[in-house]
């Protein structure tokens, strides 16, 4: 939008002051978190149709929904990208961050986890907690996200409302309180009651999309009653005052039990549950209430915590105020066909206008803001500003990149980085004309500017392009979007697992550099000791030095040193995890010391105490569950089996089995296809990374050729 007439300038100037005036306590900055499949993409799409976002209903079936505007996507059925979009709901402002559903994706949720103050968890009434779901639920206690649970799909064959929130007691440990009661399951499913404000929602006609909010209906007088007496004995138990009020059975006002639910919701003592049909458009209007009345605002949540970039030691805090010095994190990129380069920054505090300068903490680099924009559904809205606890993308930052913070020049902070998880798989890429391999480049360049969980590396034996990722379908969809959005024919290699190395034993050994070249000689000597660390605490160093026997100015570059040679482990090259190294012993000369002399000891006592250390290969492995039609089990047992899994247990989910297995990642390749194959499509499966473990020998041959 150019703002060029009078009229128009002045609906700028609106703008702008509009923007100072944003009432944080109104704004709702919320992702609805999901397993894939459990209804996020349809909940999203009917919560912008109520809050008149967007006219016509997307339906994710016929691949018109507004959210997964890449089409790829709707062609998966798959929201891959997040893109953040504003909605208005009872005069709030409710920022909507889409989070994916697909594992392989983790990293989308992690950094979505980062910028949201509340999830809305979407479940399955069939199912309930699902084991990916069990992954985002563990990511959002990590980044402390209050929650809403939300049971979708009631009118589903099978919807077990109470089933689904006693899945969420026994395989989430969570304090998940029903603030609603579904009224008829399946194809009767026609309304819900709200237990706070003791009214039912009622669709009168099986196609009804709009309710009736009237008294509750006399059948249900009592299980509604005994359901809203355990709710507010759930608030009370988080409450003294209500407590009290409870035990001596004085009566408990609405507004009561709404206070301190908010406040029990905001520290994550309770999990109100709410309940609906995304897809029949039911429980919307209940579930948009809920999240304005007890997710919080960007005030409700913790200061925003920093370092200063200067020294990194040094802590600092910024509070959601327009008056602080502007803090604000870069937490997607993507590159848009209309107007280019779109950073999705979170603001923590002060103010960021458009067309004004500022600074990249992190790459040291001054920056432009060209233009700031809010980003609804379908549409964008052209803004001047933005305050704390408000979500833009910025137009014209060149070289900010996610997980980056934006502050002034004078006053900076870095907000703390997003963790990212390793790459597990890799691919060779090769281009197959001379043209396809100059788009090629331009091609990875942008995607990797867009997806920080994608590292492209070029191998220096073949020459070939490397693509490393999270997995089969991460890789597909990268491999995929070069096809499409940059037309790049190429061919694509076999998957390859992403090994690690490790050591099994206890290994001491000494590193020593001695070079006498006349003049200036070279000196470093230090002796490591190497142990094997617990799954998943990937690198540790540590010194046991005591007194003077070596200054502490080298014990830095000895890590490094250490650090860097582990990078390539002794057996095929793979990056080494869970070892601890132990400084215990060095000697230095006043002269001939150098850091980098001590870089080299170390790599030298690294790789020689490895050697001694008896070093195996670790290959991923993943966590599996697969649901079938009970006839198949045999079959995707059997196929499971000459999978080298290790079935941990099995269980009747209604009609169909489940089985629950770990499964090394090299062993899963083709597998969705081929799962489909043995049970004629009738069966699904859930994947993700659990662990690393030692490869068997037979299979550690073959890798590395032995
Ligand atoms: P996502 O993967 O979590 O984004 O899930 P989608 O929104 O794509 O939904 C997955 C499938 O479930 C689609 O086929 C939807 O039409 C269907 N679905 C979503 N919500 C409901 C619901 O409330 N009831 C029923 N029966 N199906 C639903």
């Amino acid at each position: 939008m150019v703002f060029s007439t009078g009229t128009e300038r002045m609906a700028k100037d609106m703008t702008t002051k509009a923007a100072q005036k944003t009432d944080l306590k109104k704004v709702r900055n919320i992702g609805f978190i999901a397993h894939i499949d459990a209804g996020k993409t349809t909940v999203t799409e009917r919560v912008l149709f109520f809050t008149g976002e967007t006219y016509k209903i997307g339906n994710i079936d016929d691949g018109t929904t507004v959210m997964d505007f890449m089409s790829l996507e709707r062609e998966r059925g798959i929201t891959i990208g997040s893109a953040a979009t504003n909605a208005q709901w009872a005069g709030h402002q409710v920022n909507i961050i889409d989070t994916p559903g697909h594992v392989d994706f983790t990293a989308e949720v992690e950094r979505s986890l980062r910028v949201l103050d509340g999830g809305v968890v979407v479940l399955e009434s069939v199912s309930g907690v699902q084991p990916q779901s069990e992954t985002v639920w563990r990511q959002a206690d990590t980044y402390k996200v209050p929650r809403l649970i939300f049971v979708n799909k009631m009118d589903r064959l099978g919807a077990d409302f109470d089933y689904a929130v006693s899945t969420v007691h026994d395989r989430l440990g969570a304090n998940a309180v029903p603030i609603q009661m579904p009224m008829g399951a399946e194809s009767d499913f026609h309304g819900l009651i709200d237990l706070v404000d003791q009214k039912a929602y009622v669709y009168e006609t099986p196609e009804a999309v709009e309710h009736s909010l009237v008294d509750i209906p006399h059948e249900y007088a009592d299980s509604a009653e005994a359901a809203r007496q355990h709710l507010i004995e759930k608030v009370a138990e988080t409450d003294e005052t209500l407590m009290e009020k409870f035990f001596e059975e004085e009566e408990i006002t609405k507004e009561e039990i709404k206070l301190a639910l908010r406040k029990a919701v905001i520290n994550l003592d309770i999990f109100p549950v709410c309940v609906g049909s995304a897809l029949r458009h039911r429980g919307v209007h209940p579930l948009l209430d809920a999240v304005i009345d007890y997710l919080p605002s960007p005030m409700d949540v913790e200061d925003i915590s920093g370092v200063d970039p200067a020294d990194e030691d040094k802590k600092l805090i910024r509070k959601p105020s327009a008056d602080e010095p502007l803090s604000a994190l870069a937490f997607k990129v993507v590159t848009d066909p209309h107007v280019g380069r779109l950073v999705y920054l979170r603001v923590y505090s002060g103010t960021l206008e458009a067309g004004t300068n500022i600074y990249n903490s992190a790459a040291r680099s001054r920056e432009r803001v060209g233009r700031l924009m809010v980003m609804h559904a379908d549409s964008r809205e052209e803004k001047q500003s933005a305050g704390p606890g408000e979500i833009v993308a910025a137009i014209g930052l060149k070289d900010t990149v996610t997980g980056q913070t934006l502050c002034p020049q004078d006053n900076q902070i870095s907000l703390e980085q997003i963790s990212f998880p390793e790459p597990v798989l890799s691919v060779a890429v090769e281009p197959k004309t001379r043209t396809d391999q100059e788009k090629m480049s331009t091609a990875l360049v942008r995607l990797a500017d867009e997806d920080p969980t994608l590292t492209v590396s070029s191998d220096e034996e073949s020459g070939q392009v490397i693509l490393a990722g999270m997995g089969e379908l991460h890789l597909d969809v990268i491999v995929e979007r070069m096809r499409r959005e940059f037309n790049v024919d190429a061919t694509v290699g076999a998957p390859r697992v992403a090994y690690r190395e490790t050591v099994t034993q206890p290994a001491t050994a000494q590193g020593k550099l001695v070079r006498q070249t006349g003049g200036h000689g070279q000196y470093g000597d230090c002796t490591l000791r190497l142990e094997p660390a617990g799954p998943g605490e990937g690198l540790l160093f540590e010194s046991e030095i005591t007194g003077s026997t070596l200054p502490r100015e080298y014990f830095r570059p000895i890590e490094q040193g250490f650090r860097e040679a582990a990078q390539s482990g002794v057996i095929a090259g793979y990056p080494v995890v869970d070892m601890k190294a132990v400084l215990v012993d060095g000697s230095h000369h006043d002269v001939d010391s150098s850091e980098m002399a001590f870089k080299v000891a170390a790599s030298m006592a690294f790789k020689s105490a490895m050697q001694k250390g008896k070093p195996a290969l670790l290959e991923p492995i993943m966590k599996i569950e697969v649901v079938t039609p009970s006839e198949f089990l045999g079959d995707v047992l059997g196929d499971l089996n000459s999978r080298r899994a290790q079935v941990q247990n099995m269980e009747a989910r209604g009609e169909a089995q489940v089985i629950n297995a770990f499964i090394p990642l090299a062993e899963t390749f083709q597998y969705a296809t081929h799962v489909r194959s043995i049970t004629t499509g009738r069966a699904s499966f859930a994947m993700e990374l659990d662990h690393y473990s030692a490869v068997p020998k037979n299979v550690a041959e073959k890798v590395t050729g032995n």
